[in-house]
């Protein structure tokens, strides 16, 4: 296996001829243990640690490697490596944890298409779709919309019409993993090179699909046995796979537990006395979830606001960032054209090698 098979592009060989380090190997991160990574250069899996300069070198946690993550590294030995630095980010999928500040945790890097899987059924919901496009636009990737479970639908027409009014030009595909139909369509987003994510709520369908495209009915994580530094055995799983298409998956327990999250935007009018008591809060940013300080949660246990009310406040303020994003109609239709190019690409190729 190659670089390029695992995502090497020409901007990344810049970025890393940038470091003038020819002692330094070029890999990809497929797994995040606790003080480990898996990194791959296309000739098996290297264990590694993180150099001593860059952990005192890094500012935030932002900058940890995370699945998908670009790193040079120092090889040693047959199958250890220690991680000198991380290259530049194409996109990043982050969570916010709220600590005395709230810190950017990177989840996954360098996914060229996120999948969003929702079910058609009584659980779908607009709402929430809208909110994942968000996170997505956000990070740098392609959003596409998979709508699964088609087998149990009743009117996926009025769905997908309501879908192309809150997203237009966002790729959308109706299927069914159990029946195993219209996954074909999906084959254009996993070409050779290309890392895609899943999100979406538990029980949509994730896992069926992974094992679909993967095109066997176990787990979609492959387990690996290794050594730990005490010699002893120990099972992980991999979070960065590769398709029979050459494409690849990232599917992480980060990602799994990815909670909406959304930025902080003035919501004048309906929200003025809530506004009002977040001015009280110890922390400028603080989101009114868990931070210590929290005037607004203090105003709640005290009855002076309705925690449903705090409720719809949440979601207001997640549409309203949203919407702020949705105005940018022509990065959507920028993104359908490249999709359209992207699959229109793999096409020639697969015709190109139907030929020969
Ligand atoms: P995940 O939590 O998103 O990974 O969801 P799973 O892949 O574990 O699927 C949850 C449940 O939905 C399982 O019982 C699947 O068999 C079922 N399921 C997945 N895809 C489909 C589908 O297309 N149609 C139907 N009817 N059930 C499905
Ligand atoms: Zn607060």
């Amino acid at each position: 296996m190659t670089l390029m098979e695992l995502g090497w592009s020409s901007s990344l060989q810049q970025s890393f001829d940038q470091l003038s380090r020819p002692d330094l190997t070029p890999a990809r991160v497929t797994t995040v243990l606790k003080d480990h990574y898996r990194v791959s250069a296309g000739n098996g899996e290297r264990l590694a640690r993180l150099s001593g300069r860059y952990s005192f070198a890094i500012a935030t946690r932002s900058e940890l490697p995370a699945v998908g993550d670009w790193v040079a590294i120092d090889a040693v030995g047959a199958s250890r490596a220690v991680v000198q630095t991380v290259l530049p980010r194409r996109s990043k999928i982050s969570r916010k944890i709220a600590g005395r500040e709230v810190e950017e945790q990177v989840i996954a890097a360098n996914v060229d298409t996120v999948f969003i899987v929702s079910a058609l059924t009584q659980e779908f919901n607009t709402r929430r779709i809208e909110r994942y496009l968000a996170l997505v636009w956000d990070s740098g990737a392609l959003p596409v919309l998979i709508l699964n479970k088609a087998d149990l639908a009743n009117d996926i027409d009025a769905i997908t019409s309501e879908l192309d009014s809150i997203a237009p030009g966002t790729p959308m595909h109706v299927i069914s993993a159990m029946e195993n139909s219209g996954l074909e369509a999906l084959q254009c987003y996993l070409a050779p090179g290309q890392t895609v994510a899943f999100v979406g709520s538990s029980g949509v369908g994730k896992s069926t699909i992974i094992n679909r495209l993967l095109g066997r009915e176990a787990q979609p994580t492959l387990p690996v046995r290794e050594h730990d530094d005490r010699g002893r055995h120990t099972t992980t799983t991999r979070e960065l796979f590769l398709l029979p298409t050459g494409g690849m998956v990232i599917d992480t327990p980060g990602m799994r537990e990815l909670r909406l999250w959304h930025s902080v935007h003035g919501l004048s009018g309906a929200f003025d006395d809530i506004e009002q008591i977040a001015t009280g809060c110890r922390y400028r940013d603080c989101a009114h979830k868990s931070e210590p300080g929290c005037a607004v949660r203090r105003a709640v246990d005290a009855g002076l606001i309705e925690g449903g009310r705090l409720e719809n406040f949440f979601k207001l303020e997640a549409e309203q960032a949203f919407l702020d994003r949705k105005l940018d109609v022509h990065a959507a239709l920028a993104a359908k054209a490249r999709a359209r190019k992207l699959c229109k690409d793999v096409r020639d190729v697969s015709r190109r090698k139907g030929r020969s």
